[in-house]
């Protein structure tokens, strides 16, 4: 006996539950998230959680993360506070041949109507006064930022639910077969035809896209994470390589690594890392450790967001892209157009599956 729903997700991440709960403010269809754990078991709740614009290459995927991150006040007034701080973003270089570098992206940027501005060593110091002062410089951009990746979820996850959204967790998906044209999803927990499937599996969404046919081109790539004793607040911006969390936990890190889905942390990385905290902020030395933590990223194989319809299959589509956390409000917003309306504010076409034919 299979249970109907006209729209399954699979994945109730960041991506997959922030598109739940933007289809649910104006569709009263049936619609059931589906988790193999829980929806912050997977990358979302092993991140960073910049709302990270500036620096991202090309210039119009910046572009795009810009529009999500302006999205970021309105969805906390709809869904509550997610702990969102547009801090502003420094991405600090060392030596002073970098400057030409960041001149170019400023310029590049500025095309675009991004403004980055190019910092001297004191104006970064006057910034961020327990930055190294053997800094050369930084580019600077008021709209980076960052946010609670938990409470995110969290309010998707009440706000969904709160609009009717089912929610099916610890509930592996097994397989995906087509019968006529409906979607038969076969789970742990049950068997369910949908008439509409999104497909939000972060990592795992190469092997999900197996079990009905179509390559997803996602890697993983292991990144680790080191988490300081709560700190009187000191840092103000979203450093490109750490952050200061609400309350006061130093998050430290963007290692990258080819690990597969081994979320071991490792001393040599754990060590990389805490240089790299000290090298930056070198007031941190003193700081006691408290935790490491690993996530998987979901990493596109050209790097950019994988969205829209599946080519071929009439009623799939899939969304998996890294910088989750930064475009979620923006990727749930164009998939429920694209759903409902049939096409979106913001064109998509190249984030299309299509590319990697
Ligand atoms: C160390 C690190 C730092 C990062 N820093 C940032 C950052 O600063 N800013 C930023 O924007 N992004 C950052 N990212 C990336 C960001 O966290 C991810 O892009 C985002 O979390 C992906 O969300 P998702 O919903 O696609 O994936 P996930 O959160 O992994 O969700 C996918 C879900 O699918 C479920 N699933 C998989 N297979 C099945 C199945 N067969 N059946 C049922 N359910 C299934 C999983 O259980 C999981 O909950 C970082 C990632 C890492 C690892």
């Amino acid at each position: 006996m299979e249970t109907s729903y006209e729209t399954i997700i699979i994945g109730g991440g960041v991506v997959g539950s922030s598109i739940a709960y933007h289809l649910s403010e104006r569709y009263k269809e049936g619609l059931l998230v589906i988790d193999k754990k829980f929806p912050m078991s997977g990358t979302s709740g092993s991140t960073q959680a910049w709302v990270w614009v500036h620096s991202k290459t090309p210039a119009w995927y910046a572009e795009f993360s810009m529009y999500s991150a302006e999205l970021y006040p309105y969805l906390a007034k709809k869904i509550g506070d997610v702990e969102y701080k547009r801090t502003g973003g420094l991405s600090p270089f060392f030596r002073e041949q970098e400057r030409e570098k960041a001149k170019r992206l400023a310029e590049e940027y500025g095309k675009i109507g991004i403004q980055i501005d190019v910092l001297s060593r004191e104006e970064v110091l006057a910034k961020e006064p327990f930055f190294n002062p053997r800094v050369a410089g930084a580019t600077f951009s008021l709209l980076d930022g960052n946010v609670n990746p938990f409470r995110l979820i969290d309010m998707y996850m009440r706000t969904a639910k709160k609009n009717g959204v089912h929610y099916s967790t610890y509930n592996r998906v097994t397989d995906i077969r087509r019968r006529n044209d409906m979607f038969i999803v076969v789970s742990e927990k049950g068997t369910y035809a949908s008439k509409r499937l999104i497909l939000a599996a972060g990592p795992w969404s190469r092997e999900l896209g197996k079990l009905i046919g179509i390559n997803i081109p996602i890697n993983q790539v292991r990144g680790q994470i080191l988490v300081t004793e709560p700190l009187k607040p000191f840092l103000r911006y979203t450093i490109s390589g750490l952050r200061q969390a609400n309350n006061g936990e130093v998050l430290i890190g963007y290692s990258m690594e080819q690990a597969g889905f081994d979320r071991s942390t490792t001393l040599d990385v754990i060590q990389e890392t805490a240089n790299l905290a000290i090298h930056y902020v070198p007031a941190l030395k003193k700081a006691k450790i408290v935790r490491a933590f690993s996530g998987i990223r979901a990493m596109p194989e050209d790097g950019l967001p994988i969205l829209g319809k599946v080519p071929g299959i009439d009623n799939l589509y899939v969304a998996a892209t890294h910088s989750g956390v930064t475009l979620s409000p923006l990727i749930g917003t164009l998939l429920a157009e694209l759903l409902l309306d049939g096409e979106t504010s913001l064109p998509i076409e190249r984030y299309s599956l299509s590319r990697f034919a």
